[in-house]
């Protein structure tokens, strides 16, 4: 026995010799040779345990190697959800992701190469911005909502009130709360009607000298029902103090699939004077916080010491650009996707698999974003205990597990990853699950 394991240390290739295959050159010329280092010293030691045949290190080390030095593994979604907030929210476009490509080198984002000078930073996605939604007399665009918010209450309303209904003061998600979120800018909140309903003559008698300004939220993750009321942005216009409105979703125009979606364009010619969205929720694009609204308002919001440190990266105004002027989204797609035809595809996929079912599946916007909206799909079904293999392996796969069984819907994985999805699948049931 001793003898033996002194045989196979022996025979475990030194990791010099192992980082010298080509394969491991090239992929430290990738990724760094730390990682490389690494995935070869975890291959020799299973080696010299017996658990890996010493000839195969380099090979198990290669295996071992992420696809990019990013750290982040790209995930097959098949959970239904199109928007799904721990796998990243929306998937960008393959436009946008070629324009993240660009931006990442050096660019143009704040130099004008016609004349050599300075220029505003983004302005051409701004400007795509701003023509997306002609209602908008300028926009600004920040890190993401919350951040959208924390700018606008400290701009407007830090030392003064904001007059929020008590209906509207929602948890995101996560444990983040938005009253917190905008008590921390030092503007307090001035919480008017009760959980279910809120009269405009509620608000009329909360506005004063103090009213920074009006903050209209919509309940994006919820659904209030029965005896409510609640008061739109068009009535508060008249009450002589700006309105904000916090859409949460990111719909610039409105959508016949989402009816109870508010879009900035509506909200802003219902006389919002100021809209806040989310990027990368139904428009799709990046993680991003859009402002529209009146110009001068906007102007106060960019000037303000805090615009700073809220600012976009290049590699989020290309993307934005990219999702606003460029092809359909992926989750425009998913949203859409034609029954028949996912119908279609989930059974060719099926057909190469044993043991694995189709069957009829409901999908949801998530995202916090409409949540009574049920979209008829269809899934595989296999058994649960294959859950954690299909996460776990070399393409992971990430279903929904519902009454023993792990659905897993089509609609919004790529479909030119289905070969690396029957693959997964097909290792995950080889192994037996676990
Ligand atoms: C999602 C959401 C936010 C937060 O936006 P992030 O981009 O996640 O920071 C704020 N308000 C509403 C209504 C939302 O739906």
């Amino acid at each position: 026995m001793a003898e033996a394991t002194v045989d196979r240390r022996r025979l475990v290739p030194r990791t010099d010799a192992v980082l010298a295959d080509p394969r491991l050159v090239d992929a430290a010329a990738r990724l760094g040779r730390a990682p490389v280092k690494a995935a070869v010293v975890a291959a020799q030691q299973r080696a010299r345990t017996g658990e890996l045949d010493p000839a195969d290190v380099a090979a198990a080390a290669l295996a071992a190697l992420p696809e990019t030095a990013g750290g982040l593994r790209t995930v097959l979604n098949a959970t239904g959800v199109v928007l799904h907030t721990n796998l990243g929210r929306a998937a960008l476009s393959p436009a946008a992701l070629a324009a993240v490509a660009a931006a990442g080198a050096h660019t143009d984002v704040e130099l004008d190469l016609a004349t050599g000078v300075r220029a505003r930073r983004g302005r051409t996605a701004l400007a795509a911005l701003a023509a997306a939604v002609p209602a908008a007399g300028d926009v600004h665009v920040v890190n993401n909502g919350a951040a959208a918010l924390v700018l606008t209450a400290t701009a407007l309303a830090a030392g003064q009130e904001i007059v929020v209904s008590r209906g509207e003061l929602v948890e995101i998600g996560d444990g983040f709360r938005l009253p917190d979120l905008l008590e921390s800018t030092g503007a307090r909140l001035r919480e008017v009607g009760t959980t279910n309903r809120t009269a405009l003559a509620d608000y009329a008698a909360a506005i004063g000298p103090q009213t920074g300004f009006i903050l209209k939220v919509h309940p994006s993750n919820f659904v209030v029902r029965g005896f409510t009321k609640a008061v739109d942005v068009s009535e508060l216009t008249g009450l002589g103090v700006p309105v904000v409105a916090d859409i949460g979703s990111g719909l610039l125009a409105p959508d016949p699939l989402l009816p109870d979606e508010p879009d900035a364009a509506t909200t802003l010619r219902a006389g919002a004077d100021l809209v806040i969205a989310s990027g990368d929720k139904l428009l799709g694009g990046p993680q991003a916080g859009l402002l529209l609204g009146a110009a001068a308002l906007i102007e106060q919001l960019r000037r303000h010491p805090l615009a700073r440190a809220l600012r976009v990266d290049k590699l989020t105004l290309a993307a934005l650009q990219a999702t606003l002027t460029g092809p359909t989204t992926p989750t425009w797609q998913a949203l859409r996707y034609d029954l028949g035809s996912l119908r279609a595809r989930t059974e060719r996929v099926r057909d190469q698999l044993a043991g694995v079912e189709l069957v009829e599946s409901v999908a949801v916007v998530g995202g916090g974003g409409a949540p009574e909206l049920e979209l008829p799909s269809w899934a595989l079904s296999l058994p649960d205990r294959y859950a954690a293999a299909l996460r776990l392996g070399a393409t992971p796969v990430v279903g929904r597990v519902e009454r023993g069984r792990l659905l897993l819907d089509l609609r919004c994985v790529p479909e030119e990853r289905d070969p690396d999805l029957i693959l997964a699948i097909r290792t995950a049931l080889g192994a037996g699950g676990r």
